[in-house]
């Protein structure tokens, strides 16, 4: 274990020589070199000798050896081989089987395949805390929501255009299928910011971490609720953005493509326009309409 703290940007960049390690845009490396950043994505995530934390993107480990110092356990997920390689050599005392395991795992796989219910499952994990690759963020954070229902604690590090398409609010400029569907899912509180300079190699924005507020919508509680189906009609609400919601319904493709009358109807029952477009209804409007749609 190097004797200061990774995340120092000289300590970074022996690691990165040492091991020749080029950092890849494809994989969202951006690696933090603000270690007072680090420790207050921990502090702020109340890391604790309670916790067994998931870390996704663990790179070579900056955020990884902070979280070690306060946490029972640590899982890790890396894609990349090179940082797996070097993250094993780096933290190979903490990834010794201890007498109740090692407090510390590595799991070299692809993000985007995993199936979080499980992985918590499988390794008790009761946190997430990671800084996620700007590749593949605004994905992988949905999945999650998604997947690792059970979990109430997540703190994730995004950048702020991806912060800022969770958060806004009808006719921003940033509403989207997504944000209807990542806020029906949870609420999202942002902790603080993280300078673009915090990170080699710089990125182009500002980072913000976020965490993440469970608000498990009644709909989500039923027997039969099918949350892939509720995604679809949301999909095909947004087909065509411009369009109006009528209209975009109608030439989705889906199953709703012939209720233009019906959803006239039920729009006029909210109080809205026949003309309205999607980026104008809230998350109550979409619920409402597709409750309706499918009774
Ligand atoms: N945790 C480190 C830090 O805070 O400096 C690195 C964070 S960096 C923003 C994102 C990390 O995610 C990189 O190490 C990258 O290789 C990894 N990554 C990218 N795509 C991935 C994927 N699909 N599955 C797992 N890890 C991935």
């Amino acid at each position: 274990m190097y004797s200061h703290y990774i995340s120092s940007p000289g300590n970074t960049a022996r690691i990165l020589n040492k091991y020749g390690i080029k950092l890849k845009k494809r994989l969202g490396q951006n690696f933090l070199i603000d270690t007072n950043s680090a420790k207050k994505i921990v502090r702020c995530a109340g890391v604790s000798s309670e916790d067994i934390i998931l870390e996704i993107g663990s790179g070579i480990g900056s955020l990884t050896e902070i979280m070690l110092r306060e946490a029972k356990k640590v899982v890790c997920v890396e894609i990349d081989e090179l940082l797996v390689r070097a993250f094993r050599e780096i933290f190979s005392e903490n990834l010794k089987e201890g007498a109740e395991g090692p407090e510390l795992e590595l799991i070299q796989a692809d993000a985007l395949e995993l199936n979080y219910a499980d992985l918590i499952s499988k390794y008790g994990i009761n946190k997430i805390v990671s800084n996620l690759p700007y590749s593949i963020a605004a994905k992988l954070l949905l999945k999650i929501l998604v997947e690792a229902r059970s979990l109430e604690k997540l703190f994730f590090t995004i950048q702020k255009d991806i912060a800022e398409r969770l958060v806004a609010l009808p006719g921003d400029k940033n509403y989207s299928s997504y944000t209807v569907k990542s806020s029906f899912l949870a609420d999202f509180k942002f902790c603080f910011q993280i300078p673009r300079n915090c990170f080699i190699p710089k990125p182009f924005v500002d980072s913000e971490v976020i965490e993440v507020q469970r608000n498990e919508n009644e709909l989500l509680k039923g027997p039969d609720f099918d949350i892939k189906d509720f995604f679809d009609f949301i999909n095909a609400c947004f087909s065509h953005r411009r369009k109006k919601l009528v209209n975009s319904l109608s030439q989705s493709g889906s199953r709703y493509c012939d209720k233009a009358e019906l959803v006239i109807e039920l729009l006029s029952g909210i109080n809205k326009n026949r003309d309205v477009r999607a980026e104008e209804l809230t998350l109550d409007d979409y619920i409402y309409l597709y409750k309706e749609l499918n009774t």
